[in-house]
């Protein structure tokens, strides 16, 4: 028997304008991703994998089209319906961080699971945290980590709630190669563990390691 579909997105459009130019970001995307692969995205500069990406996790509302969440649909909904269903089903992880600099990494995993409205007696974050390699640093604010060391707390923060989907726009663009090496690891395992996972990514590492590569061009799939 198959995976069962974790993300699909039907016909997905986007317009932007800028004074009389426009510009169509994605003309008519469509894929299915199921849980446990892992699908990297790649494309030029320009080619609309971030609004992609942002369009799957509902950060982003596309001007045409579908896209549904474990079987939700989060398309066309009020953005704090968007938001709950992010929290509970859709892992967010961008280069730039997704931490809150004035918690600790601690703090941050706690407060993404308080946000999902998780209850609090299956919290363990000392575990989560020890999962993605920072055993120990669960007091330390992200001021206080090295550039690996954020990046994986990030992707703790990103994986607080189990979610079904994980999405990840140049998650290692900014790390050096062991750092890049050992997240994607962890990504790896986290597909093995039943997670999809979408990744936009200029790293040949990252298309090597993923499941199967879509490539854009032009805002839609070359
Ligand atoms: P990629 O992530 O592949 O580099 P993007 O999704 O960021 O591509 O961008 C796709 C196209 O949409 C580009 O031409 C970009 O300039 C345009 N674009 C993206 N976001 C906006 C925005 N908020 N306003 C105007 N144009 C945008
Ligand atoms: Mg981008």
């Amino acid at each position: 028997m198959s995976a069962p579909v974790a993300v699909r997105a039907e016909r997905l459009f986007r317009f932007f304008h800028a004074d009389d130019e426009e510009v169509l970001a994605l003309r008519g995307v469509s894929l299915e991703v199921a849980a446990g692969e892992w699908l990297a995205l790649t494309g030029p500069s320009g080619s609309g994998k971030s609004t992609l990406l942002a369009c799957l996790a509902g950060l982003d509302e596309p001007d045409g089209g579908s896209v549904w969440i474990a079987g939700r649909r989060i398309t066309r909904r009020p953005e704090a319906a968007r938001a709950r269903l992010r929290a509970q089903h859709i892992g967010v992880l961008y280069q730039a961080g997704n931490l809150l600099e004035h918690l600790t990494v601690a703090q941050n995993v706690a407060f993404a699971r308080r946000l999902a409205r998780r209850p609090r007696d299956g919290d363990d974050i000392a575990a989560r945290i020890a999962a993605v390699g920072l055993d120990g640093r669960g007091a330390a604010r992200p001021g206080e980590l090295s550039g690996g060391q954020a990046a994986r707390a990030a992707l703790a923060v990103a994986l607080a709630n189990d979610p079904a989907v994980l999405v990840a726009d140049e998650p290692t663009g900014e790390l050096d190669e062991l750092t890049e090496r050992a997240i994607l690891g962890l990504l790896a395992a986290r597909a093995a563990a039943g997670t999809a996972v979408l990744v936009a990514s200029h790293s040949r590492a990252v298309a090597r390691a993923a499941d199967r590569v879509l490539q854009l061009r032009d805002g839609g799939v070359a």
